[in-house]
């Protein structure tokens, strides 16, 4: 059955949460981690100058991927013309404003909901590919790739699309997403892989049927072979014995996509119904920590539902309510009981 407004919610704030605990953390190397917080790594949120544990740009940009998709198809549900990836192209240059560009008079987006909220004018670690692709001012399509790039910034910021397509679309629009502004194939793979699995979850699924059936669905690209197999590792070795650090530096250090998603899924399958555990492990190793914590806690609070995430975990984080009213406009496509969204091609 599908998954209701709950498991939306869990699946932006899981994400979000991840993001924060791996923040403090994201560039140190895991003897650094634990010299500082003690031979567990970090186990608990840092809180900020303001009183909020702080999340960053997987965050921001998960968000303006939401605004883009949603101003694309309820545009397109009432004019009949989507240009999806256009909004979500608009919805970066908006995030780029947040992070101190200028607005360039010429465009005509400057406005919405997000725009407004004073927390997401912060720049914490921002990704360099991200940055200077949407400072060229040009929008990368599959088609079109702008670089070379598949640096995980291609794939943390998708997790919207899967809450907001059912699988087969969702594949296709992570691709899209991502393309926009990195041009590796394997980044746009994973990102497509990325959606599909939470588009499965939200479709009813658990975790691991999630991950088998985005296997077969991945298979069915050109270069993704090594994707899958790196994928299979990972399954494989969540139910293997080897300790959390042994296994994730056997997946890499998630600074690329396809590193990301593998660690992504194997902390979400070792800890599939433990939030806590999830994302512990998720950010305590050398590598890129807030974004693989960020998909961990996507994948996970998809599952869970934010009602099975510990309170402790939720009631400092910041921009807590933007996220929330994101997470259910993607339920309802802005309206109030979503009706319209449920009889939609793509829902
Ligand atoms: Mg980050």
């Amino acid at each position: 059955m599908r998954k209701t407004k709950v498991y939306y919610r869990g699946c932006l704030i899981g994400g979000a949460i991840g993001d924060a605990l791996g923040w403090p953390v994201e560039f140190m190397s895991l003897e650094e981690i634990k010299s500082k917080y003690g031979n567990r790594g970090i186990s608990s949120l840092v809180i900020g100058r303001r009183g909020r544990a702080e999340v960053t740009d997987d965050t921001q940009m998960t968000l303006f991927t939401a605004e883009g998709l949603l101003r694309g198809e309820t545009r397109g549900y009432n004019k009949g013309v989507s240009e999806t990836g256009k909004c979500v192209y608009n919805a970066y240059l908006r995030w780029l404003y947040t992070q101190g560009d200028p607005a360039d008079d010429t465009l005509n987006i400057y406005d919405g909901y997000l725009i407004k909220q004073k927390e997401l004018y912060v720049k914490r670690a921002p990704g360099m590919t991200c940055l200077t692709a949407l400072r060229n001012r040009e929008m990368g399509t599959v088609d079109n790739p702008l670089n070379d790039s598949k640096g995980c910034g291609c794939v943390m910021r998708v997790a919207p699309v899967g809450l907001f397509y059912r699988p087969q679309f969702a594949f296709n629009k992570g691709m899209e997403c991502s393309a926009i502004t990195h041009g590796h194939i394997i980044g746009h793979l994973s990102a497509g892989a990325f959606a599909y699995i939470i588009a499965s979850i939200m479709s009813g699924m658990d975790i691991a049927h999630s991950v088998e059936d985005t296997l077969i669905e991945l298979s069915k690209y050109y270069n993704s072979e090594e994707m899958v197999d790196l994928l299979k590792k990972a399954i494989n070795l969540s139910m293997g014995k080897k300790s959390n650090e042994v296994c994730i530096k056997e997946l890499g250090q998630g600074w690329i996509a396809e590193e990301a998603i593998a660690i992504a899924v194997f902390c979400a399958l070792r800890y599939k119904d433990d939030f806590e555990g999830a994302i512990m492990a998720a950010v305590n190793h050398s590598g890129d920590s807030d974004s693989t914590g960020a998909m961990t806690g996507n994948i996970v609070g998809a599952h869970l539902g934010l009602n099975k995430i510990p309170r402790k975990w939720t009631s400092k984080l910041e921009l807590y309510d933007v996220i929330t009213k994101v997470a259910d406009d993607l339920l309802t496509g802005y309206s109030d009981d979503g009706d319209w969204w449920m009889k939609y091609p793509g829902y």
